[in-house]
């Protein structure tokens, strides 16, 4: 003990001595000066006074004041200007892992050091940090694994959750966790920041801790909605027809006949109207629905482009921020601005977009000031919402809509739809308009539409499956998923619990008594979605790793064929290519994987990406994902530590199918020829559509009885993703549930026929299976 003392002793004097000499040095003075101007340093004492006193502070303060840069820097400086610097470890979580790689960049530049130092960064795949780090920035993810093996956060003094108000699901997870664990760990300190004033909710889910506001520099944006807009502009909605409608078409024909055509110039008062409570009773139980047919987003952008005209004509210099639902509707837009005359002028405007998709350099683009006398007008998906600031910005435009994931717990379908933002939503876009001077906001819906938003959005806890969630709570062994859940902020319903316990007992990760099972441990050792750490764990059993070890890596980033708006034909085609006679996608994908890879030891992969339509990124990501998945494999004895992964039955393709189906059942859809084409169904949906990018969309048959997919989304009708052909006798033998019991029953019952409808190569799995699972799960 105080040998080890001396030794940090030591090493806090070093980093004393080394943080004088940076704030002392010149650059380290103007760094300073810097931050000395952030909103934040006037409440610097006050921080860290209520910090030193409770054990859970909540901070509120607008983007931009300075609340991730400079909170825990706080921390970091004063424990090492008491001579403490090497006894502290602070944690500070960050939803997305580029926001936690850019932040901790930024935090070592303000602190005169290189990356890795004492500052540092972890998030999945990646990280930079080394003895001496005492302040890590990771994912919220991150730290929930670390929670798994390390339950009493051993040495840890500080944990900030930074941007709490967004309500991931990570974040929301983490605070049940972290409340349980304050009364174990008295001397842990945590910190909450939130972006929002709704610092209440959280103070008082830790029992009324202290909150602190830092108040932002912004300075105050007009507001004007639909109505001003209109009239300012002169632009006329001429007919309803023009709005497309995301599936509510009886809707729009209800709203027609409220809106007679004559009267269309008074189309305000009208909406108005029609936007009330009781002209909709018939139709809709709340006035959230009936919001639903209202979509200023589609009127086929006219006045988005009249809005836009409107301000080059008549308004001050500054940027342009127009927030938009996704890459579709920006592209669309774009090519229409770029045939005005006015707004297509490069000399007059820059157009630029921002989204998530969007490369490095493009990104630089966004913060640089444009040249004199030219307009900059960024289209933006609500990335640009909060988590990048734009410093120009004097003009925002806001359409109301954000695409957002909700989850149908009836039909246990996963549902991607523009949808109407929230209130907090509309004020925070309407803010990123008042960073350097007076700003105005031009919202796209009446004022009335606002004021029927939600307060805050649904938190995601409520919004998304919790399949992977629920195993994580059961190795986390803190009791009933029920009861652990429902100590949330906002807990989600039960039935949405019970389809993931569900779930979990199916594919055998929990037994009867909700207790994990053997495979169910192995399971949560894998950072993937249960049903893809299964199909590894098949693939280990039967040898069969390598290709199915590229499909989970695939599916658990995204999808590397990259799909230009104006390309989308040639990209199938390319796509296509991969696929031959193969009728799978995930075949595609392992076949595109491995051109890669030949390519590289070529020093063609630039040129094979480019003509083939892959992302690069995502291929690397893949790579890197597939060294991970092995070592951790290999870790848990499931892999022989020295298995050449390109093993024998590696290319036998009705294995690969087999395993395919094994990990994405209940995923399966039939496929119904007709006469000049197909259709397919779904149990649970009826007739589901293929997505265009999928190869089996571009046949005219497919050989097979059965397409086994791995996500199904709800965009008015619901899609199939990536999918894959199958044979009745894949489907019986390896769809369904691999729990003990049930297992047994299914392999007897087809213990007699098994000959009769299988291959040889099948049958010989078939037994391999029954063996080898039975001895992983008696392990
Ligand atoms: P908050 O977390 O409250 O939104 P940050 O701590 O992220 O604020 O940022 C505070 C300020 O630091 C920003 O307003 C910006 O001026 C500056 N800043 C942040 N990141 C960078 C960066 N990478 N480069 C230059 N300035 C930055
Ligand atoms: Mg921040």
């Amino acid at each position: 003990g105080s040998v080890m003392e001396k030794v940090l002793q030591r090493r806090s004097l070093r980093m004393r001595n080394m943080q004088r000499a940076w704030q002392e040095s010149p650059e380290g003075k103007k760094m300073l000066d810097f931050r000395k101007s952030l909103p934040a340093f006037r409440e610097k004492e006050r921080l860290l006074q209520a910090i030193a006193r409770n054990q859970v502070v909540v901070v509120s303060g607008e983007t931009g004041c300075g609340k991730t840069t400079q909170l825990p820097q706080y921390i970091l400086e004063s424990e090492i200007e008491s001579g403490r610097g090497a006894f502290c470890s602070i944690i500070c979580t960050q939803p997305r892992r580029i926001s936690a790689m850019s932040v901790s960049e930024r935090v070592s530049t303000e602190r005169g050091e290189p990356l890795g130092e004492s500052v540092g960064y972890k998030v999945r795949l990646e990280g930079m940090k080394g003895k001496n780090t005492h302040l890590l920035f990771c994912t919220s993810g991150i730290l929930l694994r670390r929670l798994l093996s390390d339950r009493n956060l051993n040495g840890i003094t500080h944990v900030f959750v930074d941007e709490i108000h967004e309500r991931g699901m990570n974040e929301d997870f983490l605070l049940i966790v972290l409340k349980d664990l304050l009364p174990r760990r008295r001397d842990l300190r945590l910190i909450l920041m939130s972006a929002t004033l709704n610092a209440e909710l959280f103070s008082n889910f830790f029992g009324g801790a202290p909150t602190i506001h830092i108040p932002g520099f912004t300075y105050p944006v007009r507001a004007h909605f639909l109505e001003d807009v209109l009239e300012m502009t002169g632009y006329k909605l001429t007919s309803f027809n023009q709005i497309d409608d995301y599936g509510q078409e009886k809707m729009w024909k209800t709203q027609k006949q409220l809106v007679p055509r004559k009267r269309k110039n008074k189309i305000t008062a009208l909406v108005e109207d029609a936007l009330t409570k009781s002209s909709f009773e018939n139709y809709s139980s709340g006035v959230r629905d009936s919001l639903s047919c209202w979509t200023p987003d589609c009127m086929g952008f006219n006045l988005i482009e009249a809005v836009l005209c409107h301000i080059c004509r008549k308004e001050r210099p500054g940027a342009v921020l127009v927030f938009m639902t996704g890459w579709e509707d920006i592209s669309c837009l774009r090519d229409q601005i770029r045939a005005h005359p006015l707004l297509g002028d490069p000399n007059r405007v820059l157009l630029l977009t921002c989204h998530g998709s969007m490369a490095t350099s493009e990104q630089k683009l966004i913060f640089e000031k444009p040249p004199p006398n030219v307009r900059k007008i960024v289209l933006a998906t609500n990335m640009a919402e909060a988590s990048i600031t734009i410093n120009d910005v004097v003009f925002v435009v806001d359409c109301g809509k954000a695409k957002e994931t909700t989850y149908d717990a009836l039909n246990n379908t996963p549902c991607l739809l523009p949808s109407w933002i929230s209130q907090a939503s509309a004020r925070q876009r309407r803010g990123r308009a008042g960073r350097v001077q007076p700003g105005e906001c031009y919202h796209l819906y009446p004022s009335c539409v606002y004021e029927a938003f939600s307060e805050y959005q649904l938190p995601e806890l409520l919004r998304t499956p919790l399949n992977s969630l629920c195993l994580q709570i059961k190795s986390l062994q803190v009791g009933s998923i029920g009861e652990f859940l429902s100590a949330a902020l906002q807990p989600p319903e039960p039935l949405a619990v019970q389809n993931a316990v569900d779930f979990l007992k199916m594919i055998g990760a929990l037994d009867e008594k909700e207790n994990l099972t053997n495979l169910g441990e192995y399971l949560s050792m894998l950072p993937v979605d249960p049903k893809l750490g299964k199909m590894l764990i098949m693939g280990t059993i039967f040898r069969c790793f390598d290709p199915i070890l590229t499909i989970v890596a695939g599916l658990s980033v995204k999808d590397p064929f990259l799909l230009p708006q104006d390309k989308k034909d040639l990209a199938g085609t390319a796509k296509s290519r991969f696929s031959a006679k193969d009728y799978s996608d995930h075949m595609a994908l392992v076949r595109a994987y491995e051109g890669w890879k030949d390519a590289e030891r070529e020093g063609s992969a630039y040129e094979y990406c480019w003509r083939n339509f892959l992302s690069a990124q995502t291929l690397q990501a893949i790579h890197s994902l597939r060294k991970q998945f092995s070592f951790i494999l290999k870790d848990a004895g499931l892999l022989d530590a020295d298995a050449n992964t390109n093993n024998r039955l590696s290319h036998n393709q009705s294995l690969v199918r087999a395993i395919i189906c094994s990990g994405l059942f209940p995923g399966i859809a039939s496929v119904v020829p007709r006469e000049t084409s197909m259709s397919f169904k779904t149990m649970d949906d009826g007739q589901v559509l293929l997505y265009a990018n999928s190869v089996n969309a571009r046949y005219q048959t497919i050989p097979y009885p059965w397409l086994v997919f791995g996500e199904k989304v709800k965009v008015n009708t619901v899609f199939i993703r990536d999918s894959t052909g199958i044979s009745d006798s894949i489907l019986i033998l390896f769809g369904g549930t691999l729990s003990r019991g049930a297992m047994a029953e299914h392999l007897k019952m087809l213990e007699g026929y098994i000959d009769f409808f299988m291959d040889p190569s099948l049958a010989e799995c078939y037994w391999k299976l029954k063996e080898e699972f039975d001895k992983l799960l008696q392990k």
